[in-house]
């Protein structure tokens, strides 16, 4: 990676906690914002850069969540920075749909570079991940004139009403806001960690689309939607060749295979998309969270005969594609590729790994580590009972809570995911300093121990 500068000093400072400008700041929320839109942290951002985020009371906090996968280039990075400034002193929106102009074409153009597989593509961009994962079933529909959609347990792709049934989890996501989308079938994960026994990735395959075939059938399925490495579901990896069986499969049965990539792409696993660990070419790839520093953007990047079987004027809407948010995301790529931000999340991973094993080592049997995963810089551990790690796995979504909370206090912005809420996800950006990360993992580590 090149040498980076920062503008804000990288370092962890914590007075109180939360100090006086935030309590007020929530208070004042407390009469005005819905409480439906929760926050994890109770304190108020007032500036952010690199691996760090600074409150309005001046604590600043190492930042391990990245606004969720989102600014891996950093929360200001100055390309970004410039890039949105000079478009927004241009035009700020013409509307692609009435007057188009090159930014968006350009951004199409780059994600037919980065995207897996050298076929010939399309693009169209939208605001959310969300809206990207609707159009991409959308597409998929139209395409191939069939109906039902294939996803898997522990599955998120959203929470507007399409999105909310192809995602897993009923709490906070689903809880009451039903009636969900119809054609909408869930089918098993791998999930090496909580298998029953152990499952080649080819037999965890076999059992889904044995249920495919026998619940759904093969001819009724325009797309399998599968995130290839799940992140709200828990950072779960799936078995090697579980994915390439699985798209193999879709190939053969003219099915879409669409790899819902908007928490996995854009390097945070150490390639530009989380598909390519496995040699996979998805038939069409939905991007969002890392893509453009985080300005709000999503894309559907697929197979040309895929995305230009809808007619014109059937994909689209007022904002997708945003002229500020492509310059940010064409600059965001920039960066990513000058500075191989593929090459730095491997490195975070060598670096982050062995410390977590070493920490559930040094635990011994009543670790309440119960497995260690993930790829570059989307790595994770699931938190079990003590002892149970190797036997009844029994989910501890209370040490999860603990360990968050207590990194918090501490300086670390942290989150937590997974099923059973007993998920501690790392995602920090890609351009945190190794010094920053080494701090940050002590304050984890004492976390960690504070729970046995
Ligand atoms: C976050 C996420 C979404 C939804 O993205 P939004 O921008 O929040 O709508 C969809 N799929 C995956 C895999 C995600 O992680």
């Amino acid at each position: 990676m090149t040498e980076i500068q920062y503008r804000l000093p990288q370092q962890r400072r914590v007075g109180e906690f939360p100090g006086p400008n935030s309590r007020a700041l929530a208070e004042r929320r407390a009469d005005v914002v819905a409480s439906g839109a929760a926050s994890g942290v109770p304190v108020y951002a007032a500036d952010a850069d690199g691996g760090v985020i600074v409150d309005v009371d001046g604590n600043s906090f190492i930042d391990l969540g990245s606004g969720i996968a989102v600014t891996s280039v950093g929360a200001s990075h100055p390309a970004v920075a410039s890039a949105v400034a000079e478009q927004a002193a241009r035009f700020t929106h013409t509307c692609f749909m009435v007057t188009p102009y090159e930014g968006y074409v350009e951004l199409a153009e780059e994600l037919a570079r980065v995207t897996p597989g050298d076929h010939e593509k399309r693009s169209v961009l939208f605001n959310s991940g969300a809206e990207a994962v609707e159009n991409a079933v959308k597409i998929a529909r139209h395409a191939t004139g069939r109906k039902a959609i294939v996803v898997f347990d522990h599955a998120y792709h959203g929470r507007t009403n399409l999105t909310m049934a192809l995602t897993a989890k009923a709490m906070p996501y689903k809880t009451g806001f039903g009636p969900f989308a119809p054609e909408v079938y869930r089918v098993p994960m791998s999930y090496p960690y909580r298998e029953e026994a152990e499952i080649k990735g080819e037999d965890a395959a076999q059992r889904a689309i044995t249920m495919i075939d026998k619940q759904i059938g093969a001819d009724q399925v325009a797309a399998i939607l599968i995130e290839p490495i799940q992140g709200e579901g828990g950072f779960i990896v799936p078995a090697e060749g579980f994915l390439p069986a699985l798209a193999d499969w879709a190939k053969e049965k003219g099915i879409a295979f669409i790899a819902d990539e908007v928490q996995s792409g854009f390097c945070r696993t150490g390639a530009w998309f989380a598909s390519e660990h496995e040699g996979l070419v998805p038939d069409i790839v939905t991007m969002a969270k890392g893509i453009a520093g985080g300005l709000p953007i999503s894309a559907v990047t697929g197979r040309a005969e895929l995305l230009d079987a809808v007619h014109p004027g059937g994909l689209g809407g007022t904002y997708g594609g945003n002229p500020i948010a492509c310059a940010a995301a064409l600059a965001a790529i920039g960066v990513m590729r000058e500075a191989d931000l593929s090459s730095r999340a491997q490195q975070i991973e060598g670096i982050v790994l062995p410390r977590l094993r070493a920490v559930d080592e040094a635990l011994g049997e009543q670790s309440v580590i119960g497995d260690i995963r993930g790829r570059g810089a989307m790595l994770a551990f699931e938190l079990v009972q003590p002892g149970t790690a190797r036997t009844t796995k029994e989910p501890n979504p209370q040490a999860a809570k603990a360990i968050a909370a207590a990194c918090l206090e501490a300086g670390v912005v942290i989150l937590t995911s997974g099923t059973y809420g007993n998920v501690i996800r790392l995602l920090p950006p890609l351009v945190i300093s190794d010094g920053l990360l080494a701090v940050a993992l002590d304050v984890l580590e004492s976390a960690v121990q504070a729970q046995v």
